[in-house]
């Protein structure tokens, strides 16, 4: 039975004031404002991504229309569905694409989505669970993906991931361990040393282990693998300490855009650089990667590094995850 939609639906509305300002507020929309799609999702979880807070502040790389609803994220039930592929009740997770960033996303309680953009939820996660992984381990998956298709593996050597406490680090550490690899963890938060250790880090060490400023076209050759969500110098310093013919599967900008290096790394090493884009990961694969997700993959400790918040109590969140201040994922329940 498809489930009554309301005419109106909470959600947070970020607006555009005349002098330019961004303004951002929980209030209640017209069903009727959502964009085309067949399935039509009864939002029950999101979840706080670097990127949705990039969208709540109205970032233009982001953001190119008002007003927005941000969230790459949603989990919930189809409520109606044009779909042959998904009926009223069944349970579905949406992540990136457009979602929350070109077309209002997942801080709502119903969004509307093409089908191709659905996956049905698998068996061994729940709906919670899958926002607590969401957009951050789809990445992290898609990057142990790239390092294995250049014929890594476990036994190879260690791999190291920056901004190992945040949403997409405390995932690719807990990935990693799931597949049998060594993890190497960096952060800047020597608080969350012990948790990262029982997310299975063999070692967890300071931000200056990929800070080097020498200028050096090529360091000590170090990790077999990296999974980089820091980018700027940070992701200089890993692709310059690769050991021969090593992966680096770069996802983030949290510590600039810029990259200063040579081409030494990749002609006299034979190093990877695999860029990872989760938003145009192709709908046919993301099946697959959440079934790995929910079962060999699926990272430990899920309630340890969550916190759940109410969309109406997002705000703070939002602040602390622009100045790298959160640890793990930040669940929004809607
Ligand atoms: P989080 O804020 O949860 O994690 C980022 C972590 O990086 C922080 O917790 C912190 O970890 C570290 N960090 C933050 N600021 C700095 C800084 N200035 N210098 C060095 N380290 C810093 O964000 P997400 O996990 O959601 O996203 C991480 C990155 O990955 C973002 O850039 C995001 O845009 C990107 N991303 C890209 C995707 C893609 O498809 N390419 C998909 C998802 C995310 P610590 O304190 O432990 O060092």
């Amino acid at each position: 039975m498809p489930m009554t939609i309301p005419e109106i639906m909470r959600c947070l509305l970020v607006t555009k004031r005349a002098d330019g300002a961004i303004e951002r507020a929980v209030v209640t929309q017209p069903t009727s404002e959502l964009p085309g799609g067949e399935v039509i999702v009864r939002v029950r979880y999101s979840a706080l991504n670097y990127k949705d807070a990039l969208a709540a502040t109205g970032h233009p790389g982001v953001v190119s229309r008002f007003p927005h609803v941000p969230g790459v994220d949603a989990a919930g039930e189809v409520a109606e569905s044009t779909s042959p592929r998904f009926k009223a009740g069944d349970d579905v997770i949406v992540t990136s694409f457009e979602l929350g960033a070109g077309r209002w996303g997942g801080y709502a309680e119903f969004i509307r989505v093409p089908a191709e953009w659905v996956v049905p939820l698998r068996p061994g996660l729940s709906v919670r669970d899958s926002m607590i992984l969401g957009t951050a381990g789809l990445t992290a998956a898609m990057c142990l993906e790239a390092i294995e298709r250049q014929g890594i593996g476990p036994g190879d050597g260690e791999v190291v991931v920056t901004g190992a406490s945040g949403g997409v680090g405390t995932m690719a550490v807990s990935i990693l361990a799931q597949a049998g690899y060594r993890v190497v963890a960096v952060t800047r938060k020597r608080a969350v040393a012990e948790l990262l250790k029982r997310l299975g880090a063999s070692d967890v060490v300071g931000r200056e282990a990929v800070s080097d400023t020498s200028g050096k076209p090529l360091l000590k050759a170090q990790w077999k693998a990296a999974i980089d969500t820091v980018g700027g110098n940070a992701l200089s310093t890993v692709l310059r300490s690769m050991q021969p013919s090593g992966c680096v599967a770069a996802c983030g900008l949290v510590g600039g855009v810029e990259l200063p290096l040579t081409v030494y790394p990749f002609i006299l090493r034979g190093v990877t650089l695999a860029g990872i884009d989760s938003a145009h990961y192709p709908a046919e694969k993301r099946p697959a990667l959440w079934q790995k997700l929910a079962g060999l993959w699926k990272p430990k400790l899920l309630e340890e590094i969550s916190t759940e918040v109410a969309l109406e109590n997002l705000e703070p969140k939002i602040a602390d995850i622009l100045a790298g201040r959160t640890i793990g994922r930040i669940l929004v329940k809607i």
